[in-house]
C-alpha cells in the first residue's frame, strides 16, 4: 500500500444520529435473535463436526488440483544427483513477534455510546477457539467466527470479556472489507505472515506446478475510498432524496442466510437496498420493500454502485507468471490462508 495514493484513514470517533443508531441496533437484535434460534436436533450418534475447525468448501474452478506429470517425475529421477537442486537454508523460519495492532477505516460500532472504534488489537487463536470454530456450520459462519474470536480489543472494549455472541454482534457492524482486514491480521497472528502456495499453470500446453510464497501483510493491499466515513449519505433519485447507510458484514450475513438457490440477483439487490435505505426525503419509507421495487432500474444500479464504491476493498486475486510466460490469475480461497 503506497502512502501517496492512500487517503489518510478516518480516525474516529464519530457521533451517530439516533435514527441510524436505532437502525443498527435493530440489525444487531435481529442478528442476535437469529443466533439464539435453537439448533436443529441431532441424533446422539452423530459427531459434532469435522475434525478440523476449517470447513472445506468445494475448490473453485480456478484451482485445478495439481496433477504431477509422470514424465517430468521420470526426468527428475533420471537426472544426476545434485542437478537442479536449490540450496536449502538450515535456518528455521523464525518469524519476528507479529504486530498485533490494527486500525480500521470505519471500525466497530458501539451502539451504547454511538461511536465507531477504529483502533485495536487482534490475537493469536488457540485450541479453545479451534473447538468453537469447529461447531460452526457454514463457511460464512466460520469466517465471521474467526473475525469475532480474533479481535482482542477495539478502543476501550476488551473482547476477552465478551461472550462469542456479544463479540459477533460488535464485529457484525464492520464493513465487509474491514472484516477481511481483520481476518488477514488474525491468520497472520495465528500462523505467521508467509504461506507457500502451489498452483498449476492454466496454460493447457504447460500445466507446470507453480510454487510461490505469499507475504500476507504486503500481498493484499487495501484500497480505501476517498473522503471520511459518515454515518449516512444522501443520494438524489428520481423519487427524491434517499438517505442510506453502508451495508455491514451482519447485513451481508443476513442477506446470505435469506437467499436460496432460486433467489435472483434482482431480489438480492432489493434486499440489500432495503437494509441500506433509511429515509426518503427525510422520512423512513413506510413500506421499504415496495419502495425499492418502485425505484427505476437506473436508480437502483446507481445507488448500489455508490454504496459499493464507499467500501474499503481488498484484492484477493493473485497474479503469477509461469516460466512458460503465461500470466496466471487465481482467486484465493480464504481458508487457504488458515494454515501455517
Ligand atoms: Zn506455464
Amino acid at each position: 500500500m503506497s502512502d501517496t495514493t492512500t487517503p489518510p484513514p478516518f480516525t474516529g470517533p464519530t457521533s451517530v444520529p439516533p435514527e441510524i443508531d436505532a437502525f443498527l441496533r435493530g440489525a444487531d437484535e435481529a442478528h442476535a435473535a437469529q443466533q439464539a434460534a435453537p439448533a436443529a436436533p441431532r441424533p446422539s450418534w452423530e459427531p459434532l463436526g469435522p475434525p478440523s475447525s476449517m470447513p472445506q468448501p468445494p475448490p473453485p474452478p480456478e484451482f485445478q488440483p495439481y496433477q504431477p506429470d509422470p514424465y517430468e517425475a521420470q526426468s527428475i529421477a533420471d537426472a544426476p544427483v545434485g542437478a537442479n537442486q536449490v540450496p536449502v537454508s538450515d535456518e528455521p523460519r523464525m518469524p519476528a513477534a507479529p504486530d498485533l495492532s490494527i486500525e480500521l477505516p470505519r471500525g466497530v460500532y458501539d451502539a451504547t455510546r454511538r461511536v465507531f472504534l477504529t483502533k485495536g488489537y487482534v490475537r493469536e487463536l488457540d485450541g479453545e477457539d479451534e473447538e468453537a470454530l469447529a461447531k460452526l456450520r457454514t463457511p460464512a459462519e466460520w469466517f465471521d467466527g474467526v473475525v469475532a474470536l480474533g479481535i482482542a480489543r477495539m478502543g476501550d472494549i476488551d473482547f476477552n470479556q465478551l461472550s462469542f455472541e456479544q463479540a459477533k454482534s460488535l464485529t457484525g457492524t464492520l464493513l465487509p472489507g474491514e472484516d477481511m482486514m481483520v481476518y488477514l491480521k488474525v491468520v497472520t497472528a495465528t500462523f505467521g505472515p508467509d504461506r507457500d502456495i502451489k498452483y498449476q499453470c492454466q496454460n493447457a500446453r504447460c500445466g507446470r506446478e507453480i510454487e510461490t510464497t505469499l507475504h500476507i501483510p504486503t500481498d493484499f493491499p487495501v484500497v480505501l475510498p476517498e473522503g471520511d466515513y459518515l454515518p449516512t449519505y444522501d443520494f438524489p433519485s428520481s423519487k427524491g432524496r434517499i438517505t442510506y447507510r453502508l451495508v455491514t458484514s451482519a447485513d451481508e450475513a443476513a442477506l446470505l442466510a435469506q437467499s436460496t438457490e432460486t433467489t435472483t440477483s434482482a431480489e438480492m439487490t432489493s434486499a440489500a437496498l432495503v437494509k441500506s435505505i433509511i429515509a426518503v426525503n427525510g422520512l423512513p419509507p413506510q413500506d421499504p420493500e415496495s419502495f425499492v421495487r418502485s425505484l427505476s432500474i437506473r436508480d437502483r444500479q446507481a445507488l448500489l454502485e455508490v454504496i459499493a464504491s464507499r467500501q474499503p476493498k481488498i484484492d484477493m486475486s493473485l497474479s503469477i507468471e509461469c516460466v512458460c510466460g503465461f500470466h496466471n490469475r487465481f482467486l484465493l480461497a480464504l481458508p487457504e490462508l488458515f494454515r501455517p
